[in-house]
C-alpha cells in the first residue's frame, strides 16, 4: 500500500464506506494517516463498577448481561440496553444508533472493556450513553487494552472503533512511507524524530505518555508534526516572495522633499508611525521590482495620508497613481480629503466613480490614458471598464478586503505597485504567516488628541436610558448610529428588525428627530443617499446593518449602539465603533446584548470596555474564534493545516519562520538533494494556493 492509494483500497473500506470517508476530505491513505486525533482518552485507570461516580469519565471491566432491544412507542429508531456489572455492583449501558451492529458484536459474550461518562439514569441508577466497549474475550486481565486511546473526527454514519481500526492499519501499513521535509542537517539541529516515529506517537501513544501534553498537541511528536507542517508553509512563502523580487518592476525615486512639503503643508504632525511606514514604502517603490505591500492601521490612524505620500512619489517619478475604494461614498471622501494635498501639491487628480456623468467619465479616462491624469480616485468603475493608463506606477486598494483576489489583481497592472490598505488588524505572528509572501507594513499608533470611545455592555432591559441619553445628544446637535447584525441566512428577519426598529423609533423615543435607515437590500443609490444624509446631517438618527463598516467618516457623530451584540465578532465591532470618536467631542458606543443562553459570549464583549486597541481586540477575537472563524475568506487562501494551529503553535511558527530563512540562506533554489522532498510537498501540497496567494 503506497500513502497515494485511494481510500478504498484500504481492508474494511468498502464502496460505500469509501464514498462516506471521500465526502469527509479522506481521499487518500495520506488523508487518514495525517487525520490527527482531535482528543484522548484514558482508560488506563480501571475501577470498580460499585466505585464509578456519576458525572466522571470512567473505565470499567465487567461482563454484560440483560442486553435487549427496545422500540420506545411512536418512534421509529431502536434503542438498545444492556448491563454491565462485577463484583461491586452494576450499570445500566445504552445505545440510541447503531443497535444493530452493537446487539451483534455483543453476542460473543464474556469480558468487556467499557469506557464513557456515567451518568444519573432517568429511571434511577446510573448509566453510560454510547459506551465505547472492547472485547476481552474470557479474561478480565486488560492489561492489553488499557492504553490512552486516539479519538478521531469522523463522519457519523462510521463507528468510533471502525475509523481507529483503519487509521491504525494505514499507520501500519503507511507511517514508514511519509517524509519530512525538513532537511537532514537542520533536522539533526533540531533535534527532532522522523515523522514515521512521530506518527505512530499520536496516533498510538505509548502506555507511559502524558495525557496533559496529549490533549495539547504538546507532545515531542506533535511538534514535529506541526513544526514539518509549517516549515514547508515558510518555505513555500518566502519563495514566492523571492520569485516576486525578481520580476521586472518601476523604480520611483524617494521623493524625500516632496514629501516633506506635503507632511509641512498638513494641520498636523505626522506620527511617527505614519513616517515610518510611509518611508518602508518609499524604499519599497524605489526598488526594480513590484512592490506588493500592505499597510495594517487600525481605524482612524491616518493611512490616507500614507497612501498620498505614495501617489506622490510615483507623481514625482513621472507615474501616475490609482486609489481604488469599495464604495462611492468612500471614493467621494478619499477625493474630497485629498483635493488641497492635490492642489498644493500641484498633482492633477479626477474621480471616477459610477455616479461620474457619462461624459465627464469619458472625459477622465481619456485624460488617464492621455497621461494629463495623475492620479485618479475611484470604485471598481476604474477597473470595470477598462481603464486605460498611459503610466500606471502604483495601484492603491483601500480596504482591501472588501475586494476579490481578481480585483485585486486586475488593478496592479503589469510592472506596477500596489498598496493594500487594511483597517482590520490582525495579531502579528498571526499576518506574517497569512501574508507571508508580501511586505507588511504596521501603522500602530493613532494620532494624539483623540478621546477613546466610552464603550459600556448592557442589557435590553437599560434601553430606554440608554434614548433618553441619544436624545439628549441630539439635542446638543450630535448624531447616532443603531446597528443591527445582518446574519446571511435570516436576512429577512434582520432587515425587518432594522427597518421595524427604524419605524419604532421614529414613532417613539425620537418623533421629534429625523430617523434614517440603511441596509444591504436597498439599491446602491439609495443606501449613498441615506449615507449622504447623515453625513451631510440631515438625520439625527441612523438605524442601519453592518453595510457602514468601512470608513465613513461622520466626525459629529459621537453615540454607536449596537444591537445584538453578542451575535458579533470583536474586530467588526471593533471597526463598528471606529465610525464614532472621530471628532473632539466625546464619543459612546453601547453594546446592547442579551444575557442569553451563553454567559460567555456576553463576558466577551467586556474586552471592548476595557480596551480600544485593535491589535489587542484582534488578539482577543482570535483566541475566542479560533482562526477558521477568524479568517474568514482569507483563510481559503492558504491550505488547510493537518497539524499546525496557527493560533497555538505561534512559538513553533516563529521557529518555523527562521529555520525556512536558514534554510534559505543556504539552499536559495532548493537544488540540495537534503530538499528533494521539501520542493516536492512545496509543489504538490501548496504549489496551486500559493500562486493564488501572489496578488496578496
Ligand atoms: P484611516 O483610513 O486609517 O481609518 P484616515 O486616513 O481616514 O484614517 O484618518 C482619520 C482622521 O485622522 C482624518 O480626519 C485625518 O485627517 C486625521 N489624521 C491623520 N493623520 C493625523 C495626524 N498625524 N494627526 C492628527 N490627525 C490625523
Ligand atoms: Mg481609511
Amino acid at each position: 500500500m503506497r500513502l497515494d492509494d485511494p481510500i478504498r483500497f484500504l481492508k474494511g473500506v468498502g464502496p460505500r464506506r469509501g464514498e462516506i470517508l471521500e465526502k469527509a476530505g479522506i481521499t487518500t491513505l495520506e488523508d487518514l494517516l495525517y487525520r490527527l486525533p482531535f482528543r484522548y482518552e484514558d482508560r488506563r485507570n480501571i475501577i470498580n463498577i460499585g466505585e464509578a461516580a456519576s458525572g466522571e469519565d470512567s473505565t470499567l471491566v465487567g461482563t454484560i448481561s440483560g442486553v435487549r432491544e427496545i422500540r420506545p412507542r411512536g418512534r421509529r429508531r431502536v434503542i438498545l440496553r444492556g448491563i454491565l456489572g462485577d463484583k461491586s455492583g452494576w450499570v445500566n449501558l445504552v445505545w440510541f444508533h447503531q443497535a444493530a451492529y452493537f446487539r451483534e458484536k455483543l453476542a460473543a459474550g464474556g469480558m468487556w472493556l467499557v469506557h464513557g461518562r456515567l451518568e444519573k439514569a432517568p429511571r434511577g441508577g446510573v448509566q453510560i450513553v454510547h459506551p465505547e466497549i472492547e472485547h476481552l474475550g474470557d479474561t478480565d486481565d486488560a492489561s492489553a487494552v488499557a492504553r490512552v486511546l486516539p479519538v478521531y473526527q469522523k463522519p457519523t454514519d462510521i463507528p468510533v472503533a471502525a475509523m481507529r481500526g483503519m487509521v491504525e492499519r494505514v499507520v501500519d501499513a503507511c507511517a514508514e512511507q511519509a517524509r519530512t521535509v525538513v532537511p537532514e542537517p537542520l533536522r539533526e539541529s533540531l533535534g527532532i524524530t522522523s515523522l514515521a516515529e512521530a506518527l505512530r506517537y499520536v496516533h498510538r501513544p505509548p502506555r507511559d505518555a502524558d495525557i496533559e501534553e496529549l490533549a495539547s498537541s504538546a507532545t515531542p511528536a506533535h511538534r514535529v508534526l506541526i513544526l514539518d507542517e509549517l516549515f514547508a508553509l515558510q518555505v513555500g512563502m518566502s519563495l514566492r516572495k523571492a520569485a516576486r523580487r525578481l520580476e521586472a518592476g518601476i523604480s520611483m525615486a524617494v521623493a524625500g522633499e516632496r514629501i516633506e512639503g506635503f507632511f509641512d503643508g498638513l494641520p498636523f504632525e505626522p506620527t511617527a508611525a505614519q513616517r515610518r511606514v510611509v518611508a518602508e514604502v518609499a524604499a519599497d517603490m524605489e526598488r526594480p521590482r513590484p512592490m506588493t505591500r500592505l499597510v495594517h492601521g487600525d481605524v482612524g490612524s491616518g493611512k490616507t495620508v500614507v497612501a498620498f505620500a505614495a501617489a506622490l512619489q510615483a507623481v514625482a517619478a513621472g507615474y501616475q497613481a490609482a486609489m481604488m475604494a469599495p464604495t462611492e461614498l468612500l471614493a467621494e471622501q478619499h477625493y474630497a480629503t485629498m483635493t488641497p494635498w492635490a492642489e498644493r501639491e500641484g498633482v492633477s487628480m479626477e474621480l471616477l466613480t459610477g455616479k461620474v456623468a457619462a461624459a465627464v467619465a469619458r472625459r477622465v479616462r481619456e485624460g488617464v490614458a492621455g497621461g494629463v491624469v495623475d492620479l485618479v480616485v475611484g470604485t471598481h468603475a476604474l477597473i470595470q471598464e477598462a481603464t486605460a493608463f498611459a503610466k500606471l506606477g502604483l495601484g492603491i486598494v483601500d480596504e482591501q478586503h472588501r475586494f476579490g483576489v481578481m480585483q485585486r489583481a486586475a488593478l496592479k497592472g503589469a510592472q506596477a505597485d500596489t498598496l493594500l490598505l487594511s483597517a482590520t488588524p490582525i495579531p502579528r505572528t498571526l499576518s506574517l504567516t497569512l501574508y507571508g509572501d508580501i511586505d507588511v507594513s504596521f501603522l500602530d499608533e493613532l494620532p494624539p488628541g483623540r478621546t477613546p470611545v466610552v464603550t459600556r455592555v448592557i442589557r435590553p432591559g437599560a434601553r430606554n436610558k440608554l434614548h433618553e441619553r441619544m436624545a439628549k445628544a441630539v439635542e446638543d446637535g450630535r448624531q447616532c448610529y443603531i446597528v443591527y447584525p445582518l446574519v446571511e441566512e435570516s436576512e429577512a428577519m434582520d432587515l425587518a428588525d432594522a427597518t421595524s426598529m427604524a419605524e419604532q423609533l421614529q414613532a417613539g423615543p425620537f418623533k421629534d428627530f429625523r430617523v434614517g435607515l440603511l441596509h444591504g437590500r436597498m439599491k446602491a443609490a439609495e443606501k449613498d443617499a441615506a449615507m449622504r444624509s447623515f453625513k451631510d446631517g440631515e438625520l439625527n438618527v441612523l438605524v442601519a446593518t453592518t453595510v457602514i463598516e468601512v470608513g465613513i467618516d461622520v466626525p459629529n457623530a459621537s453615540i454607536m449602539v449596537v444591537e445584538h451584540a453578542e451575535r458579533f465578532g470583536l474586530a467588526q465591532l471593533h471597526q463598528l465603533r471606529g465610525r464614532v470618536g472621530r471628532g473632539a467631542r466625546e464619543s459612546f458606543c453601547c453594546l446592547v446584548a442579551e444575557q442569553g443562553q451563553s454567559r460567555d459570549s456576553f463576558e466577551r464583549l467586556r474586552v471592548m470596555e476595557r480596551t480600544t486597541d485593535g491589535f489587542e481586540i484582534a488578539e482577543a477575537d482570535l483566541r475566542l474564534r479560533g482562526p477558521g472563524e477568524y479568517l474568514g475568506t482569507r483563510q481559503s487562501g492558504l491550505p488547510a493545516f493537518r497539524a499546525a494551529n496557527l493560533v497555538r503553535d505561534e512559538e513553533l511558527l516563529e521557529l518555523a519562520r527562521t529555520s525556512a530563512g536558514a534554510w534559505l540562506e543556504e539552499d536559495p533554489e532548493l537544488a540540495s538533494p537534503h530538499s528533494a522532498e521539501l520542493r516536492r510537498v512545496i509543489e504538490q501540497r501548496w504549489g496551486e494556493k500559493l500562486r493564488l496567494a501572489e496578488v496578496g
